[in-house]
């Protein structure tokens, strides 16, 4: 089968041909209808050799969606030819917090040697993939796996954070969200459909705010050292009681932070490597700083729920198995509107 690969750290990821996998024991193997592609993966390309943690070649993509093609021996409760979408931060399934349904935060996965797919284990940007456990899909139904699969991620990120937020997010409140690419975009309907906050979104071109205003922001905001001063106009000096920094770089951060009204929540979902000082005096009076880390299986069944009830709709550039690289190339340049899915 061919997949795309990160073979080398520093270089391209390629499409290159591979054997296709069998399904062990209580695995299934999908026939891979769509699969898409996160800026998390830029991140794990710019990370240099000494800790690099995941072993090469890896197998890209860690939204996944497919026709389920074939089990292995004693899978149960999942049927030959369903269309399923993958639910990505697998966990050992018998801890408290795998119990919750809150397999992101499994607290063996890592002793086990437990990766999500395209994070460790091999990926969904391929034709075929391996999923280690019936109970990390989710039927799709009637629901374009295209259309759906950035909701594994780009959807169920920023769907869990909001979630978090909602006791703040009253009539009356503001909700900030920085960054409107592929989860952000997401996150500004996910505010909408869930909150009567007003939604500011900020982004560095007018392109991106363009489709934040179209997918339900109320005001968009260049984003720079003015910004937050332009969200404290707006909202009559008092700042929001929500703000979702989809970046997380050291500026985005800092702007977060002086968007934070009182007993603000402040939650930090980009891996930009941006920190914020939390302490007496440091921002206002008791500030919420978040950095959470993707969500739950109940809630990806939540996020699905939008979709079917049309509240949530994503922007996608679809992209074949062959570009790609190209796919990559146009996310590191800034240059998707949406998210980017790769049709093996
Ligand atoms: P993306 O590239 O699709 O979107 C990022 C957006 O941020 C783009 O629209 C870009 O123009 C904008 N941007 C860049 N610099 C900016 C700035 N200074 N101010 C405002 N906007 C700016 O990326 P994505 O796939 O949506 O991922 C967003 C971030 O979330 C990445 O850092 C990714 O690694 C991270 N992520 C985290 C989790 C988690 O569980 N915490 C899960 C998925 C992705
Ligand atoms: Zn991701």
């Amino acid at each position: 089968m061919r997949a795309l690969q990160y073979r080398k750290v520093g270089s391209a990821p390629e499409v290159v041909e591979i054997p296709t996998p069998e399904p062990g024991p209580g695995e299934v193997l999908l026939k891979v209808t769509a699969a898409g592609v996160c800026h998390s993966d830029i991140a794990v390309m710019s990370w240099p050799v000494e800790n690099f943690p995941y072993r090469l070649p890896l197998t890209l993509g860690h939204e996944g969606a497919g026709i389920v093609a074939a089990l292995g021996a004693g899978v149960r409760g999942v049927a030959l030819g369903e269309s399923v979408a993958v639910y990505g931060p697998w966990g050992c399934g018998r801890c408290i917090k795998c119990a919750a349904g809150e397999e992101n935060y499994c607290l063996h996965a890592a002793e086990l040697g437990i990766s999500p797919p395209g994070l460790g284990a091999p990926g969904a940007i391929a034709e075929y993939m391996i999923v280690d456990d019936a109970r990390h899909l989710v039927p799709l139904g009637d629901l374009d796996p295209v259309r759906t699969v950035p909701l594994t991620d780009a959807g169920l990120t920023p769907y869990h954070a909001v979630k978090r937020s909602l006791p703040k997010l009253l009539p009356g409140s503001t909700a900030v969200v920085i960054g409107t690419g592929g989860l952000g975009h997401v996150a500004i309907q996910l505010l909408r459909a869930m909150t009567a906050a007003k939604v500011i979104a900020l982004d560095v071109t007018e392109q991106k705010l363009e489709l934040a205003r179209r997918v339900g922001a109320h005001e968009t905001v260049i984003s720079d050292e003015q910004a937050a001063g332009k969200v404290k106009a707006i909202t009559g000096g008092l700042g929001a009681q929500a703000v979702f920094d989809f970046v997380g770089a050291p500026p985005t951060t800092a702007t977060a932070g002086d968007c934070a009204g009182v007993d603000a929540d402040v939650t930090i979902v980009g891996i930009g490597g941006g920190t914020l000082p939390v302490g007496f005096g440091a921002m206002p009076f008791e500030v919420s700083v978040k950095a959470p880390y993707w969500g739950s299986r109940d809630e990806l069944i939540e996020v699905f729920e939008l979709a079917r009830n049309d509240a949530v709709e994503v922007h996608v550039e679809p992209y074949s198995l062959d570009d790609a690289p190209l796919a990559y190339e146009r996310l590191h340049a800034g240059a998707i509107t949406g998210r980017a899915v790769i049709t093996p």
